[in-house]
């Protein structure tokens, strides 16, 4: 089953156990409410037609070509246009607009294409869709994975590819939440004999575009804590606890797309 399929189950993922913790009340605003968002971020649809360009270029590499960066590049535009021609609900950044995050999307690809280690490892899956469950959750777990590979010794490895303003911090890859859900998929997919290794594959949105990989691991004592979060969220959800948290630490609220009701919300009289 597609990712698209398995999205149409009630679920939970990687972002909305993250959206949840973040803040309660945007959790329940778009995902059980379902409140059409005010807007979508550019950084979002940017971040989509990256991920296609991306899975375009190692779908040809797995059927054994490769894609010059000018093909690269076309592959963008083209996801670019398909997502953003016509639309009036996308929010650009200042500074930004479309034909602006045309030319940085192929500048971060040059960067990816010129540095991220592609050429290493063989592709054995991409956007890979998974569903599973934990002990105690009555909801699937469910995700796509960007990209999996295998190296000479048979070492699994793990990509997710993010577009970022800046580069990552080492508490931010090593304490990323994600990177062991997706762990967790591939052992369910029966790899829980092979060493896996986790990499997130950084396009930096500095003035020069760069690119990063970050590698890491997760053991079992990360996997124990990723199930005790997972069960703890979904008994909150059962249960209709959403708290908000609209504190100066949460940086969900500055680009929060549900702020009208998030507004209204707090005038709300406390039944
Ligand atoms: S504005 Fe902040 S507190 Fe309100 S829903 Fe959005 S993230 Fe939560």
């Amino acid at each position: 089953m597609g990712l698209k399929e398995l999205r149409n189950a009630e679920h939970l993922s990687a972002s909305s156990i993250n959206d949840y913790i973040d803040c309660g009340l945007l959790y329940k605003f778009g995902r059980i409410d379902k409140i059409p968002a005010e807007f979508k971020p550019d950084a979002l649809e940017f971040g989509s037609a990256i991920h296609l360009a991306l899975a375009d270029f190692h779908m040809e590499k797995m059927r054994g070509s490769y894609l010059s960066v000018k093909q690269l590049h076309e592959c963008f535009e083209t996801h670019w246009r398909k997502l953003t021609d016509g639309r009036d609900d996308i929010k650009y950044a200042e500074g930004n607009d479309p034909e602006i995050l045309l030319l940085k999307g192929q500048e971060l690809l040059t960067a990816y294409y010129n540095k991220a280690p592609w050429k290493e490892y063989e592709c054995i899956g991409i956007e890979e869709p998974f569903s599973f469950y934990v002990k105690g959750c009555p909801l699937p777990i469910i995700g796509a994975i960007d990209l999996i590979e295998k190296d000479d010794s048979g070492t699994i490895i793990i990509s997710d590819f993010k577009t970022s303003a800046r580069s990552y911090s080492n508490d931010e890859v090593t304490r990323n939440f994600q990177l062991v859900l997706y762990q967790m998929a591939m052992k369910e997919k029966g790899y829980s004999n092979s060493d896996i290794l986790l990499r997130f594959d950084c396009l930096i949105k500095t003035k020069q575009p760069k690119f990063e990989s970050y590698y890491t691991i997760r053991d079992e004592i990360d996997e124990i804590r990723a199930r005790k979060k997972i069960v703890t969220v979904s008994k909150g959800i059962a249960r209709g606890i959403f708290l908000p948290n609209d504190s100066a630490y949460n940086f969900k609220c500055k680009g929060c797309s549900f702020k009208k009701n998030c507004d209204a919300w707090f005038l709300e009289e406390v039944a």
